[in-house]
């Protein structure tokens, strides 16, 4: 049997993918991933998402959109995708378990975080530390916090974090930063951000309710380790997009993430892009659904024709 639509992915872009394929009555498949929801399943409160006043938790939009998405049909199991054939029609989808074929492919892989690499950030991630902070910087209104990194993300962020914090830390590993000139120039003149050059961070502390209280900081050019009381810590050293099993079939931006052009179309005919695997620039749960339904529109014209 070849499928009408496979979807890869299962965050924000891909469950409204299904939910729009779902009820256009093309019986979606959806591979989800072991860890399926996607970013927001690393997040607590969402309070940016529209229609939910109150906020709601990060993990619980991600069922809400799985729910929503299978009610009208749609196909959703929790396996990796390991391998794609994209050379001719029909596209073949492989995962450890099983083989299918399919007419359309809606690829939403979505994209991950980089982060430091330190036990400490992982397990207080959702708790003070954030690799959000158009979504949390509410959350540390007249707080102390600081944020890791020198790019574009990092001196945006922090000139926007001001916006809540009292004080903002920028902690850079290097001492000139990548930003361009004139997202420097703005951090630089703010008079809430401040800059600590050559550190980096090497333990984020806990305080006893499971919540951040502070950095250490090592400076690497003397070794020198020093503590900073604070309740976020925010990382911007990049993200990285999940197109590993798409290279050499799909074509690529030079930073990783997938082309598409006119809407949701990839280079392959047949084959869509949607949400952060594609979107360097918004990367925000309601641009990824927006954009999830526009492949899915893309999608069944493509299939009508
Ligand atoms: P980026 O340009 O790759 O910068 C990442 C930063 O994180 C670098 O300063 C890097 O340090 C640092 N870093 C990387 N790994 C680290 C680690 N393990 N520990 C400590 N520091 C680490 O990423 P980005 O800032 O997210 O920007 C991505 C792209 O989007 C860029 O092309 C950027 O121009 C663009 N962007 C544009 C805008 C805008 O124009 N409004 C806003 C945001 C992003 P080093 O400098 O030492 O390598």
């Amino acid at each position: 049997m070849v499928r009408e639509v496979v979807i890869i992915g299962s965050g924000p872009a891909g469950y409204t993918a299904a939910l729009y394929t779902a009820r256009a009555n093309l019986a979606p498949k959806v591979y989800a991933g072991s860890l399926s929801g996607g970013q927001l399943m690393l997040t607590t409160d969402v309070e940016n998402y529209p229609g939910f006043p109150e906020g709601i938790m990060g993990p619980d939009l991600m069922e809400s959109f799985r729910k929503q998405a299978e009610r009208f049909g749609a196909e959703v199991v929790n396996d990796d995708v390991t391998e794609v054939d994209l050379s001719g029609e029909p596209f073949v989808v492989k995962t450890a378990r099983e083989t299918v074929e399919t007419r359309a492919l809606i690829i939403s892989t979505g994209a991950k975080a980089r982060m430091l690499g330190i036990e400490s950030e992982e397990r207080l991630l959702g708790h003070g530390v954030s690799t959000c902070a158009t979504c949390d910087g509410y959350f540390f209104r007249g707080e102390e916090i600081a944020i890791v990194g020198g790019g574009d993300s990092a001196m945006e962020e922090a000139t926007f974090l001001t916006k809540f914090a009292n004080k903002v830390t920028v902690i850079h590993r290097r001492d000139s930063l990548r930003a361009s000139k004139i997202m420097q120039q703005r951090a630089v003149d703010n008079p809430k951000i401040e800059f600590r050059w050559n550190s980096v961070v090497e333990e984020v502390l806990e305080d006893g309710d499971g919540k951040v209280r502070g950095i250490q900081v090592r400076n690497v050019e003397n070794d020198e380790k020093s503590e900073i009381a604070l309740k976020g810590l925010f990382i911007a050293v990049g993200h990285t997009p999940n197109t590993q099993i798409f290279e050499g079939q799909v074509e690529l931006h030079d930073n990783g993430y997938m082309k598409t052009f006119e809407g949701s179309r990839t280079s392959v005919e047949g084959v869509f892009a949607c949400g952060d695997v594609q979107d360097f620039t918004y990367r925000q749960a309601v641009t990824a659904a927006g954009s999830g339904c526009m492949a899915a529109l893309d999608a069944e014209r493509w299939l009508a024709h």
